[in-house]
């Protein structure tokens, strides 16, 4: 009796280890990056500008609808977007493997460049929703752990390389899946992400 009291107890403590270890492991591995996302997102810590200490290499610049974010391949998007209902923005699938393009970026960080987002906020529609439209948008980087320095929303239509022209005198790169848009940038070298390997080519500035 004594002896399988003690093997209960003795099993529960070693469930209750592997519970609290199953617990660690997950808020090392995923609560506590996202809450410093969180905190980023919240304008509470500064967001990252490329590895101290070391000579920034370039800034590599990321449109997110179409290129990181299916929001054209979400149902009804454009019917939505005309309701000025944010939710493809929020709900909008990534069209590519994050934690790919997470390590790649990490390595290209480690390695002097900046990463940054320019993309554009909704067409023709109210400042409510463009500021629903941002929300939404900072919400879904921070859902897929992208790992961004700065992010410009800017007004559809506006002429990306005016975001960080003034950015320092280093090379900007432009991945961006409007072909129109990489013909108007000439600030540096354009990745089209159209192409089904451009991480591929992301991965190629890795030394
Ligand atoms: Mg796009």
């Amino acid at each position: 009796m004594l002896f399988s009291r003690g093997r209960a107890e003795f099993l529960s403590i070693g469930k209750l280890h592997k519970f609290s270890s199953m617990i660690l492991c997950n808020l090392t591995k995923d609560f506590f990056p996202k809450m410093l996302d969180f905190f980023v997102y919240c304008g509470i810590l500064k967001p990252s500008r490329g590895k101290r200490g070391k000579t920034m290499r370039g800034i590599i610049c990321f449109d997110m609808d179409g290129t990181i974010a299916d929001l054209y391949g979400y149902p009804n998007w454009l019917e939505l977007l005309r309701k000025e209902d944010p939710t493809p923005y929020y709900k909008a699938k990534p069209l590519v493997d994050m934690d790919t393009l997470n390590i790649i970026c990490g390595r290209l960080w480690e390695q002097g460049w900046e990463i940054r987002i320019i993309s554009w906020l909704s067409k023709d529609s109210t400042a409510e929703y463009k500021e629903a439209v941002r929300q939404a948008k900072m919400y879904w980087l921070w859902e897929h752990h992208f790992p961004y320095g700065v992010a410009h929303m800017v007004a559809y239509g506006t002429t990306k390389a005016d975001c960080v022209r003034r950015a320092g005198d280093c090379p900007k790169i432009l991945v961006d899946d409007n072909a129109k848009i990489r013909d108007g940038w000439h600030l540096g070298k354009t990745i089209d992400a159209t192409k089904k390997n451009w991480l591929d080519e992301l991965a190629a500035l890795i030394d």
